[in-house]
């Protein structure tokens, strides 16, 4: 059972601070991973801080994981030590419903086993995430991050790359549609990315006037600056599909007012707390409103390889994570440029 170090929120009120917890050795199905880089992604901020409530503590964020194999159980063929792997936002599922069975174990009936903030299946023994040194995941959970794609860049695809792929491809984003983008951190960047990647036509909508140069940098066609609320007027039908990455509260109806006849927008930011949708917003032009929560192993897989293919990966501030308060903090106030990784060999000491 080796020792690790890690970062833990240990109550919810005070800032993370050093941890250590122990890994269980490598089961027969098992991967034993060296983690090298973990982003931060702001469910982590939401989780550590118990803005969702029902939180275990001490908890260990951290579900963007990229590291090297160190070991593997008897039974796994697919992985051997040395190969450079993820680990997303679940590490188990129940493996026999049907959404496990369809490859979407994050919609698993029984619930998906978090990669941290739960427990492992069938016991009291707390998941622990990311901001650590090593994790031990069985292999069935485990992605192959593939060559050319840089492994710090790999690890925010692992959240914020999937939960933006997964919604793109179900709802049949495709080229030449017209893609709103609301909110430009970590999911809001890799949403411009991938959309752009797949030929669609961006347009972020963003709250940060200071955005709109990178915006075009990361590959959006369009930036609007939302504050002063002109936009709403200026744009209203505009759309086909809007990607809401919103972290906190705010207007859904005058954003499903940009949607034409027909159009889409998905939620994928969680805010904590509940807001008012007006039926007329949708009704009157046959909008949908929908979620998406990441997606499934398969699922990343092919999003990880998409990445590879063309070119894209996570634009990222790499720090220590001594520095993950500082970055709380500046992801808060909307000041991240795009996302932050870190660089689990500060975690030596
Ligand atoms: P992030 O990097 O902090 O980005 C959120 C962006 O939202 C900010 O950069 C800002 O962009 C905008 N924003 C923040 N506060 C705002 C406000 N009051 N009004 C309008 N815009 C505001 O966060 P993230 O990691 O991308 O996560 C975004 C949300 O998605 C979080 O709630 C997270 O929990 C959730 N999430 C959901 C899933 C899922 O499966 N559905 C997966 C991962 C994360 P601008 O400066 O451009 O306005
Ligand atoms: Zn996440
Ligand atoms: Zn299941």
């Amino acid at each position: 059972m080796p020792t690790v170090r890690a970062y833990a929120a240990h109550v919810p009120s005070a800032p993370l601070a050093p941890f250590t917890l122990e890994r269980r050795a490598p089961g027969p199905n098992d991967v034993a991973i060296d983690i090298l880089y973990c982003g931060v992604c702001h469910s982590d901020i939401h989780q550590a801080r118990d803005e969702w409530g029902k939180g275990i503590f001490p908890m260990v964020p951290g579900h963007e994981i990229v590291g090297r194999v160190s070991a593997v159980g008897a039974e796994v063929t697919g992985f051997k030590p040395g190969d450079a792997v993820g680990v997303g936002c679940f590490v188990d599922s129940c493996r026999t419903c049907a959404h496990c069975d369809a490859g979407e174990e994050q919609y698993c009936i029984e619930g998906m086993t978090g990669t941290y903030n739960a427990f492992e299946r069938g016991t009291k023994t707390p998941t622990y995430g990311g901001y650590s040194q090593a994790i031990t995941v069985d292999a069935g959970y485990v992605l192959r991050i593939p060559e050319g794609l840089p492994l710090d860049r790999a690890a925010p695809l692992l959240c914020a790359g999937i939960t933006t792929y997964s919604p793109l491809k179900h709802f049949g984003v495709k080229a030449g549609d017209r893609v709103a983008v609301v909110g430009l951190g970590g999911l809001g960047h890799m949403a411009v990315k991938l959309a752009a990647a797949m030929g669609a036509i961006v347009t972020v909508l963003s709250t940060s006037e200071a955005k709109r140069a990178d915006a075009a940098a990361l590959g959006a066609h369009d930036f609007a600056a939302t504050r002063d609320g002109k936009v709403f007027k200026a744009r209203a039908g505009e759309f086909d599909f809007i990607i809401d990455t919103v972290s906190a509260e705010h207007d859904y109806n005058a954003y499903l007012n940009l949607l034409k006849v027909d159009g889409t927008m998905v939620l994928l930011g969680i805010p904590e707390v509940p807001a008012p949708v007006a039926a007329g917003a949708l009704i009157m032009k046959r909008r949908r409103l929908v979620g998406s929560l990441i997606g499934g192993i398969r699922e990343t897989q092919e999003m990880l390889d998409f990445c590879a293919a063309h070119g894209v990966a996570s634009d990222i501030e790499l720090i220590r994570a001594d520095q993950v308060n500082e970055a709380y903090e500046r992801m808060i106030k909307g000041d991240v440029r795009y996302r932050f990784v870190i660089d689990c060999a500060s975690l030596a000491g």
